[in-house]
């Protein structure tokens, strides 16, 4: 049989194992910080329609600059934003790579601040680009000061903020962003994946674009829209942004199928975002019974939650996963993480970790 050591692989590919988090059929699933609502059926409807209409004209290649998609993005972003400040592609991954493939690649670098979404290096990676793990501290905060020096140490071609951060659920303090801004060589990008679930005065770095052409803030439908299987992420940006990374974009990389469907979706926002608030209040109903159980708890603007679980973080998630819970080993000693889900999902995830326990630490 042929394995992968007969085939001339990349030398910095080899021994590594595929990104991806267990796929587990167990009844409460909360390890990919998906948003557990289905679609409702109203907008499971206009989707069909929408998609229906497509299908004759399956035989073209659909609009290679999704320009309605984008001008509808770029309405529902607001601050000011048109289409030919915004971009989209499959997923706010496939963004971020082409930001890479852009202004990354051989003999360049980029800086992350680790722990942070752990796709970053390996976007990095498999665009040829340098990655720096860029260093928190021992509460995972990080102030303006500490990301100015990193940035002035090791002057990145690009810098990636995570903002709410993912694995922590914290936000950045704008005071961060603004200061990696004025201090950063190249471009500055903060992933804004979990944006819609900050809590109050948590203010995007949308409001800082105006002004900062080498600024880019990527969004995704996946996790307050409850789009996840759609795929769909997008960039607001410079529009100099948006013509460096059509320069890698692969021509037609969005189908038509996906241009009608997150066009649909998006139409019907305010029925998808309704169940923003109640994840919200499964998020703070999560943090506050952990801390009062004697959990050490990040704050979280997401719609997940880190939390300590002092000893073997393996074990715990083992002993969850027998009582039907999945939820994220991000590989932080004695930490791990949860998706708050449904109030049934709660229930379920707080009464097997009220059996699980928490070790002393
Ligand atoms: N950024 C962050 C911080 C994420 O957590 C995720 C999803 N796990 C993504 C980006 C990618 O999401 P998608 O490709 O589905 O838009």
């Amino acid at each position: 049989m042929t394995t992968l050591d007969d085939l001339p692989l990349r030398d910095d590919l080899r021994g590594m194992s595929p990104y991806g988090a267990p796929q587990l059929d167990v009844p409460v699933r909360l390890n990919t910080n998906e948003n557990s609502y289905p679609v409702p059926d109203a907008v499971v409807e206009a989707i069909g329609k929408a998609l229906q209409a497509e299908l004759r004209d399956l035989n073209r290649y659909p609009d290679r600059d999704a320009v309605a998609l984008r001008a509808e993005l770029a309405d529902y972003l607001g601050h000011g934003l048109t289409g030919d400040r915004v971009w989209a592609a499959n997923g706010s991954n496939e963004v971020q790579q082409q930001l890479l493939q852009a202004f990354g690649g051989p003999g360049r670098t980029a800086l992350g601040f680790t722990p942070a979404y752990s796709m970053h290096p390996l976007l990095a990676l498999g665009t040829g680009t340098a990655w720096v793990d860029g260093r928190r501290d021992a509460s995972f905060g990080l102030t303006a000061d500490e990301a100015v020096a990193q940035v002035e140490a090791h002057r990145p071609d690009l810098v990636l903020l995570c903002s709410p951060n993912n694995p922590t659920g914290t936000a950045l303090d704008p005071a961060v962003i603004e200061a990696v801004l004025a201090t950063a060589p190249g471009m500055v990008v903060v992933d804004e994946a979990y944006a819609e679930f900050a809590r109050p005065g948590t203010p995007s770095a949308l409001t800082v674009l105006p002004g900062h052409p080498r600024l880019v803030v990527t969004r995704t439908m996946s996790k307050a829209f409850g789009f996840a299987g759609g795929r769909l992420g997008y960039l607001a940006a410079d529009p100099a942004v948006i013509d460096a990374v059509q320069l890698v974009r692969l021509p037609y990389h969005l189908s038509a199928l996906t241009q009608a469907a997150a066009r649909a979706a998006l139409a019907h926002r305010a029925a998808l975002l309704a169940t923003v608030d109640a994840i919200k209040a499964q998020r703070d109903r999560i943090v506050t019974t952990l801390r009062e159980r004697g959990h050490t708890v990040a704050d979280s603007d997401a719609n997940f939650v880190l939390y300590r679980v002092g000893g073997d973080q393996k074990a715990t998630w083992r002993a969850l996963l027998d009582r039907g819970v999945l939820v994220r080993d991000v590989g932080l000693p004695g930490w791990l993480r949860v998706t708050a889900g449904t109030p049934e999902e709660t229930d379920a995830f707080l009464r097997a970790m009220e059996d699980v326990g928490r070790d002393p630490e």
